[in-house]
């Protein structure tokens, strides 16, 4: 019936099942266990009819020429430079912390002058990772190395992985450098958007295509097993190429133990308002047990009476009913584990293993999506298309 299968209809899932029907021209099953596409860029309009985006603020930004024209196929697009501010004692400062973030928190002169410092210590315009700052050699370097570890990184990374920035993966808080330039921006992408009609609208269009079927509310671990060295679909050894994008150790029914993950808790709240807080989000660094609150009509540029906000609580993610995954907390031992895990799929040669989930990775949307389009073009024996490229 089917030439390949595909576990999970988010952005790895949506691409590749795209790609193998319509490049491939092959039949395509797409199962996913949530009754709706998309994975965690899901969005839908809420009770007031505002566009909420439910597991969270997905912005699509991207500096990959062929991902962004990839999915310009599907969409049109809300483009914008996207913002953030965090809320330091009351007071909001531009994030991630660049000069203009400097000049507010600093009187003129000694602004002055540690502008320069920054400026000669590491080029106009470099991006500086926290602890990298910290261990610079200069005395005044070190204090706003201090001032921006204390008010923009300890607490909000305490709430968010319930560890210290150093105890994490460098590459996370490395994902917000101090920026010396003007820049307020919180990507530095030339694309910077959200799709016109929603995410789930473009992925509905990725999906739409004669050779693809999609299968909700349908957990892939009922239909497939993996036993000796072969993927049964529905009790039948199935030959074709079957691509996963779940987390790896539920496959294999956590038999080394669960995979760690940190996973969040959204509470929405609507306001008779035209505006809850001016901007689409605000980091709250110092103070409360949320990390954020987006507000949704700033970030997706819809018209609409009333207002509704996003409120995210970490915790630590342990499994249960209707949890989510949604952050692989990336360590050596958790890596080892992984590596476990994977081994168990090393004899299958045509099952693939994509997607931050089933990766154990943090991808962004378009890192996801080049990843998904250059597994296509490895399945599909083909090269990259001619539209390859960084902008
Ligand atoms: P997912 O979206 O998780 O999709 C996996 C799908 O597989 C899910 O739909 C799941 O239900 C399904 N599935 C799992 N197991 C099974 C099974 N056994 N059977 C059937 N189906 C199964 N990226 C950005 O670029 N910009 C942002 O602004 C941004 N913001 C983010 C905010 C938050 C709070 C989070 C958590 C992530 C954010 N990301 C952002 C990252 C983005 O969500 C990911 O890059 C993207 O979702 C990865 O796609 P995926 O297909 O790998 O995973
Ligand atoms: N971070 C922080 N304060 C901020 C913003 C980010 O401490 O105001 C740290 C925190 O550890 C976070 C990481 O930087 O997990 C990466 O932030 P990013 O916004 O990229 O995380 P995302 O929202 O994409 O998960």
């Amino acid at each position: 019936m089917y030439d390949s299968i595909v576990i999970g209809a988010g952005v790895a899932g949506s691409v590749i099942a795209r790609e193998l029907a319509e490049r491939g021209n092959r039949r395509v099953l797409v199962l996913e266990k949530r009754g709706h596409i998309a994975g965690n860029c899901y969005d839908c309009p809420d009770e007031h009819g505002v566009l909420i985006h439910l597991y969270g603020p997905h912005i699509f930004h991207t500096s990959i020429r062929r991902v962004r024209e990839y999915f310009s196929r599907f969409t049109q697009w809300y483009d914008f430079g996207h913002k953030v501010v965090a809320n330091v004692h009351g007071r909001l400062i531009p994030v991630p912390f660049n000069l203009n973030t400097l000049h507010m928190v600093y009187e003129k002169e000694k602004a002055d002058r540690l502008e320069r410092l920054l400026t000669e210590a590491f080029g106009e315009g470099s991006r500086v990772p926290i602890l990298k700052l910290r261990e610079y050699p200069d005395r005044e370097i070190q204090e706003i190395a201090d001032y921006v570890y204390e008010n923009i990184f300890l607490h909000y990374t305490m709430k968010q992985w319930g560890q210290t920035p150093e105890e994490i993966d460098p590459a996370v808080t490395g994902r917000v450098p101090v920026v010396i330039s003007r820049d307020d921006r919180y990507f530095q992408d030339p694309w910077q958007s959200v799709p016109q009609e929603g995410f789930t609208e473009m992925f509905r269009h990725m999906l739409d295509h004669e050779k693809i079927e999609v299968r909700l509310n349908t957990d892939a671990r009922d239909q497939i097993e993996i036993r000796d060295g072969m993927v049964y679909v529905e009790g039948s050894p199935f030959c074709g190429d079957v691509v996963y994008t779940g987390p790896l150790d539920e496959l294999f029914g956590c038999r080394f133990g669960r995979l760690p993950y940190r996973s969040l808790d959204f509470a929405f709240e609507h306001y008779d308002a035209q505006d809850y807080q001016g901007h689409s989000v605000v980091n709250y660094t110092v103070s409360e047990d949320y990390t954020r609150i987006t507000e949704f009509k700033h970030l997706t540029g819809q018209k609409i009476d009333g207002t509704t906000i996003v409120k995210e609580y970490p915790k630590a993610y342990e499994g249960g009913e209707g949890e989510i995954p949604y952050y692989a907390i990336s360590n050596p031992a958790n890596e080892a584990l992984y590596k476990r895990y994977r081994e168990l799929t090393a004899p299958l040669e045509k099952f693939h293993l994509l997607g931050r989930l089933a990766e154990y990775k943090y991808y962004n949307i378009d890192a996801m999506a080049e990843r998904a389009l250059a597994l296509a073009d490895k399945l599909l024996g083909e090269t990259p298309g001619a539209t390859g490229g960084r902008a």
